[in-house]
């Protein structure tokens, strides 16, 4: 083994909670947008001719339920995306079958894609990258992780994802309304990149995303998954 010397302490391994104990090391996050037709929509695409695109953030943008998020620089124009979040066990690449892809889970977890949506939107008026619109601090909160054999994905063919601001219900849609399903982007990630053991997927939005401000309280609820909660401090 070669020796390793670091000239400084390295920054601690983000994790995420497991519901019932544990800690998930997050490796990578990788996100898939224009995945709900209405969302494509309600964005201006058109979702025959705009298919889904992957993005990712930095490993350290998770936060955990319960967490007061302070509202961030850059922006003026917070936005919330509830999404599906699966949490993988084992990687692999170029994946050809559903099976071979649901190996690879090892859990599920409610989830909001922060989005500073006014540089999202230069990004795309300049044909530029989204980094900055995506993959900035705390953009990733997260809820407690739910273990696939405790939660398995039978319990959600009829759950709905629902997003509430101050209790006000701003997104509410069938999983089932997922352009690609969760197979389906595994497989096609694992064409783009290699997965390994520690990787989360954000699965997309559905329609219904919209505006955030200092004090808002929002919660993702995915069928029985448990509850993400969090604030914008
Ligand atoms: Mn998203």
């Amino acid at each position: 083994m070669p020796i390793v010397s670091f000239v400084f302490e390295p920054s601690a391994q983000p994790v995420a909670k497991v519901l019932g104990g544990g800690d998930f090391p997050v490796r990578r996050i990788f996100c898939i947008g224009k995945n709900y037709a209405d969302h494509v929509r309600e964005m201006g695409g058109d979702p025959k001719s705009d298919p889904p695109v992957f993005f990712t953030k930095p490993a350290d943008a998770v936060v955990g339920t319960g967490t007061i998020v302070s509202y961030p620089q850059g922006t003026s124009n917070l936005h919330y995306e509830g999404e599906l979040v699966i949490a993988l066990k084992a990687g692999g690449r170029d994946l050809k079958t559903r099976e071979e892809a649901g190996a690879l889970i090892f859990g599920q977890a409610a989830g909001c894609d922060l989005t500073r949506r006014d540089l999202q939107g230069a990004a795309k008026k300049a044909g530029g990258p989204w980094d900055a619109a995506k993959g900035f601090d705390n953009s990733a909160p997260l809820g407690l992780i739910a273990r696939i054999e405790d939660f398995p994905p039978d319990l959600f063919d009829d759950a709905r994802l629902i997003l509430k601001v101050n209790g006000v219900e701003k997104q509410n849609a069938s999983l089932r309304d997922m352009i690609w399903t969760v197979p389906e982007i595994i497989i096609a990630l694992s064409g783009l990149f290699e997965l390994k053991a520690g990787d989360l997927i954000f699965t997309g939005t559905p329609d219904g995303v919209g505006p955030l401000s200092r004090e808002d309280q929002v919660e993702v609820t995915i069928g029985v998954l448990p509850p993400l909660e969090f604030a914008i401090g």
